[in-house]
């Protein structure tokens, strides 16, 4: 019998292996890396995707993770919590260049620009990892062409953990094309939780005594101007998502854009 022409496909469903280019330490909780990109694997900034790490039974371990760069890169970026006995963290922080990582095939998510209707200035507030989707927002030009204002807030509990976010926006405001389009609308509000900072404080409180908007001279959350998305813990979503409700927004989705939308951080 003769031999078939191609190799049967591994699976067409199941994670493909892309190989790790490049990593980069923040803090011995938070880490970035990324990722070669399939030519065919397509995506909304913003979105999230599987990825993960073959166990030792040969069983892959996958786990929800925001893309944190934007659609039109050619690499993928991802920016990680480092949990001490997490399953898959605990070994993922030691990926180096050459590695393999596991990536689910299917990216999907509420972070994206077709959730929303539109809008005059766009609200993306996060904690923790939680910014990671939006290092993937404010890098997509056409955030820039949907709306005047990007102000993009990010809570930490220490000083340390604040540099991957400056460090995007930083890049993002000087990038040779982007910086043109973002320049004079993209705005980094940070605070931290349990240091001194300039600005102190978890973003809720910020936002209810004003000093968010004093701060930033605009005036406070309208659902005719404003749209909004929000990343954090379960409990930073909630109390935000209520502000947001007593302000008059609504919360929207891929089916029913709206004023606000909402993703969690992480399960738990
Ligand atoms: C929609 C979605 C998107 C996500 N995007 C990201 C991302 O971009 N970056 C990322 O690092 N994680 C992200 N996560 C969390 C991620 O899926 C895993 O939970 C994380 O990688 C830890 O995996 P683990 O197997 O080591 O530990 P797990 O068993 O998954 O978690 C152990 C415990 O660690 C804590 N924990 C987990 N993740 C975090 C986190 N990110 N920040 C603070 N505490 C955490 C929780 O208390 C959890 O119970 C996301 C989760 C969801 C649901």
């Amino acid at each position: 019998m003769d031999a078939p022409a191609t190799k049967p496909a591994k699976s067409a469903t199941g994670p493909t292996e892309e190989t790790v280019l490049d990593v980069k330490h923040y803090t011995d909780r938070l880490f970035s890396f990324k990722l070669t990109r399939p030519a065919s694997f397509r995506f909304r900034s913003g979105e999230f995707v599987m990825i993960g790490l073959y166990k030792d039974n040969g069983k892959p371990l996958l786990r929800a993770y925001s893309i944190a760069s934007p659609s039109w890169d050619e690499e993928l970026e991802f920016y990680s919590i480092k949990v001490p006995d997490g399953p898959l963290t605990s070994r993922l922080q030691k990926i180096v260049p050459g590695d393999k990582v596991l990536l689910g095939r299917k990216p999907t998510g509420t972070l994206v620009h077709d959730a929303l209707v539109p809008g005059k200035r766009l609200y993306c507030f996060s904690t923790g990892t939680g910014f990671a989707p939006f290092a993937s927002v404010v890098r997509d030009p056409e955030t820039y062409e949907k709306f005047d204002q990007v102000i993009v807030t990010h809570t930490c509990r220490d000083v340390a953990e604040l540099e991957y976010s400056k460090k995007i926006v930083d890049e993002t405001l000087n990038h040779e094309f982007l910086g043109e389009v973002a320049q004079g609308k993209l705005v980094h509000y940070a605070s931290v939780t349990r240091e001194e900072y300039p600005t102190k404080g978890r973003i809720t409180d910020l936002i209810s005594s004003g000093k968010l908007f004093t701060d930033l001279d605009v005036p406070p959350l309208n659902a005719e101007t404003d749209r909004v998305m929000i990343c954090g813990s379960m409990e930073m979503i909630n109390d935000t998502k209520q502000l947001c409700i007593e302000a008059g927004l609504e919360e929207g989705s891929n089916a029913t854009p709206s004023h606000f939308v909402i993703e969690k951080a992480f399960a738990g």
